[in-house]
């Protein structure tokens, strides 16, 4: 049997991992500064995140959520400590489009409604509800396109004041947008989000699936700008390669039995994977290590010339080049083995592991500046 074949491949079969080094079957090293699309958190392969994933399995790998999962209640209580977000509760999916599209169910089970905001260039995953509100028709199939959903300009604090009004269900937006080029949402567009949602009950959606989890230097970016939203969804880095999303859901949400659910969220293996996640940011302080390291690259790629525009927080970086960008990439990992990203045709993203440590992001500084100097 062949595979489904919807992935361009480059030419590379990684077979290990430490950190942030990759080495593929060759047995050639790599610098990975992308993280398997915002995954890699606390690093490849890190010794405790085995030893705890590793004892799991050996223990019970899974059961349904239908009996007592104390590993649960475990993954929550420090989620809420780790957040601020204590009064939060918890529900736990599989990925980061499951995550939204629980986010917008919950919201029109708590308000009766179906309008909902969404924004130009938004990305929030491709099952039906959360690929309606992503703003790239070439992955919509004709069954995705929805008239309940509404596009404005991202960032444009008028027109939302104007659109959101009382049959609005839900405003849902990435506080710093990924997949659409490492666009930060700025406090004043996030504070009238907030606002207009208070004035009409409309739920405010945040969307941290890429941006959460201490990448932009705070645990979610929405912290930067003060605003708290109604549900926040989450994916990537939250298992650092294991499956699990999660939404966070304010109080005012009141759940009821049957009211959402999955087979497999928050299985045993993937609270592990969390439960690690969540210990190691705290024990390395990797949040405190993302707005430094993030920083200091963003302060030294200031001074190259031929970068059109730097955006970004933390360890979410976006360079936009004067020219496309393709063959400089393609250059940095075949000649220079460093692992990046794109978002469009002119920008790099870097979104390494937050526990990138400053030798790594020098050696990219020095090889990335022969492109661009
Ligand atoms: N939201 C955002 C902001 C994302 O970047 C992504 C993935 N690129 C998703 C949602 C969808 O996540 P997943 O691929 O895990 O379904």
């Amino acid at each position: 049997m062949k595979l489904f074949d919807v992935y361009p491949l480059y030419d590379i079969e990684p077979v290990k991992a430490l950190g942030s080094t990759l080495w593929d079957s060759n047995g050639q090293e790599y610098l990975d500064l992308y993280g398997g699309h915002a995954v890699i958190s606390v690093g490849h392969s890190h010794p405790y995140y085995v030893r705890k994933v590793g004892k799991q399995l050996k223990n019970l790998g899974f059961y349904s959520n239908s009996v007592r999962i104390p590993l649960q209640e475990e993954l929550a209580d420090k989620l809420g400590k780790v957040s601020g977000l204590k009064d939060y509760t918890l529900f736990l999916t599989n990925s980061g489009a499951e995550s939204n599209e629980n986010a917008l169910k919950l919201a029109s089970f708590h308000n009766g409604r179906t309008k909902v905001i969404a924004f130009t260039k938004a990305f929030h995953g491709r099952t039906s509800g959360a690929v309606a509100v992503t703003d790239n028709p070439s992955i919509k199939a004709p069954i995705n396109f929805a008239d309940h959903v509404v596009f404005l300009p991202f960032n444009d604090v008028e027109a939302v004041k104007k659109a959101v009004d009382h049959d609005t269900c839900a405003v849902i937006v990435e506080g710093i947008q990924g997949v659409g080029g490492i666009q930060v949402a700025t406090d004043e567009f996030l504070k009238a989000i907030r606002t207009a949602c208070n004035r009409t009950g409309a739920v405010f959606i945040h969307d941290s699936v890429q941006c959460g989890y201490g990448r932009s230097g705070r645990f979610f970016s929405f912290q930067h700008s003060k605003v708290k939203p109604d549900i926040i969804s989450m994916a990537k880095g939250m298992g650092n390669g294991f499956p699990v999303g999660g939404i966070l859901i304010s109080p005012a949400f009141k759940a009821k039995y049957g009211m959402l659910g999955t087979t497999f969220g928050g299985n045993h293996l993937a609270c592990a994977a969390a439960t690690a996640v969540l210990d190691i940011i705290k024990k390395e302080k990797l949040i405190e290590n993302a707005a430094v390291t993030g920083q200091y690259l963003l302060d030294e790629l200031v001074g190259f010339k031929g970068i059109k525009e730097l955006r970004g927080r933390g360890l979410m970086i976006g360079i936009e080049l004067e020219a496309p960008v393709k063959e400089i990439r393609d250059a940095l990992l075949f000649k220079d083995h460093i692992f990046t990203g794109v978002a469009g045709s002119h920008t790099i993203r870097l979104l390494p592991s937050l526990a990138l440590r400053k030798e790594e992001a020098d050696r990219f500084l020095e090889v990335f500046s022969q492109y661009v100097k």
